[in-house]
């Protein structure tokens, strides 16, 4: 039997807006490293920014913007004061990109993520439709694990509405007709053409179960192969010269001497320079001082925490991850390791359900006293969780484009006004550190 051919794609995103911050499309990464031995395998990221003809500039970090264009605004969301958007390559590049492929796909894998951009994703597939009539599209990723059934709405023909790599492997298996395993997979590097910085992967899923988040739910904990994660990590700084390293765990540093310790023990044997970042944020509660100064030896720069709030009231109802006074512990760590106020930011939600604005006011005021930077970050409703369950009593979230995080701020009731004057506050705080 001849090894399928199989496109893997990253589709357009429709929002309000949408910015590179160490966005890979890490699950069809994965998946290129399940298929390769078995397949023909061609990716094809929409959303990627190094072309030459687009022009695009990136920061030293390599993050950026992507590619957009302004288009009109869904009949259903008209109410919102803000401009619409196409994020992606031009059609006119994406025909060309498909048409130039050295073989017409069988099989097209279409990934996708956030629940609110299935508008985008259905626009890709007929795109790929219309240039490949006679492939059988693939719908898999976060939104068509939540919304199986919505998914199935938007023009593919199969749909995987599960996300752990094992169940995805014996899905697969069942539809090419061919072995997948996922046995010791972990992100592909060598097909992606984007090196501008590598995200890396240690495990997936998370060990906690916070009321707003789809990740537990998802996905359970799992670790991948470290001894492989080093040799991706070896070839990408010495091969790509990649020297900024993303990384996408949930879980970064639970049991982190199974993993994080062993590759930066690595980098620090090699001598390398390079620069991590951890844009999920980190869990406050596993950090140590043996940890913390080891991270700082070894290349991370700035630091991002997970607090969400100070206020215990929240943590009863929507999240078990920290208490309080272990934030006050992590930043003492943080401090006697080195690291200054403007290198450490804090994640704090606003608008999740329940929560008063003046709890958030008071939660940057503790951040920023204890010596870190708040980070405000909207919360958007994701089904399954009991947060959306709470959030629907308060907007209509049936269709999932009343998902979108804007969306909902403006729909939720909450004064938005005082959302901007908690804005000021936010980019206040960063320019007097700055200033310092
Ligand atoms: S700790 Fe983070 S990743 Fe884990 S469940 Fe909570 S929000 Fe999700």
């Amino acid at each position: 039997m001849s090894r399928p051919r199989i496109l893997l794609v990253y589709p357009y995103i429709e929002d309000f807006a949408a910015y590179d911050h160490f966005a890979k499309p890490l699950g069809l990464w994965m998946l290129m490293d399940m298929l390769h031995e078995k397949a023909d395998v061609a990716y094809l990221n929409i959303l990627q920014r190094n072309l030459p003809e687009l022009g695009l500039k990136s920061k030293a970090d390599g993050t950026g913007h992507f590619y957009e264009q302004v288009i009109p605004v869904p009949e259903s969301l008209s109410d919102i004061p803000r401009r619409w958007k196409r994020y992606g390559i031009p059609e006119s590049l994406l025909y060309r990109r498909l048409k130039n492929l050295a073989w017409k796909p069988d099989w097209i894998f279409v990934s996708s993520g956030m629940t609110y951009w299935y508008t985008g994703l259905a626009y890709t597939i007929r795109l790929l439709r219309e240039v490949f009539p006679e492939a059988r599209i693939v719908l898999g990723g976060i939104y068509a694990s939540l919304l199986a059934e919505h998914a199935a709405l938007q023009g593919a023909d199969y749909v995987i509405p599960f996300q752990q790599p094992r169940k995805v492997a014996s899905g697969l298996s069942e539809l090419l007709g061919i072995s997948v395993s996922a046995e010791g997979s972990i992100p592909c590097y060598t097909d992606v053409e984007e090196y501008a910085y590598a995200p890396l992967l240690l495990s997936l899923g998370c060990v906690f179960r916070c009321e707003y988040c789809a990740s537990p739910r998802l996905l359970s904990f799992e670790a991948l192969d470290i001894s492989r994660t080093i040799r991706a990590f070896d070839w990408l700084y010495e091969e790509k010269g990649v020297r900024h390293f993303a990384f996408y765990d949930d879980a970064l540093l639970f049991r982190w001497e199974k993993r994080l310790k062993i590759l930066l023990e690595h980098v620090l044997q090699k001598g390398y320079a390079p620069v991590f970042h951890t844009p999920n944020g980190l869990h406050i509660r596993f950090l140590t001082e043996d940890m913390a100064s080891l991270m700082k030896l070894a290349g991370f720069e700035d630091i991002r925490l997970s607090l969400e709030s100070s206020e215990e009231e929240f943590h009863l109802t929507h999240t078990q991850k920290a208490k309080r006074e272990e934030f006050f512990q992590a930043m003492e760590v943080l401090s006697r390791v080195g690291f200054s106020q403007r290198h450490i930011r804090v994640y704090t939600l606003v608008n999740v359900p329940g929560q008063s604005l003046s709890s958030v006011e008071k939660t940057m005021q503790c951040i920023f006293d204890a010596g870190a930077l708040p980070m405000l970050a909207y919360y958007s409703p994701i089904p399954g969780t009991p947060d959306f369950e709470r959030a629907s009593m308060l907007t209509d979230l049936s269709d999932p484009l009343f998902h979108n995080n804007t969306v909902y701020l403006y729909r939720s009731g909450i004064d938005v006004s005082y959302v901007q004057y908690l804005h000021q506050i936010e980019v206040g705080y960063r320019h007097s550190v700055e200033k310092m």
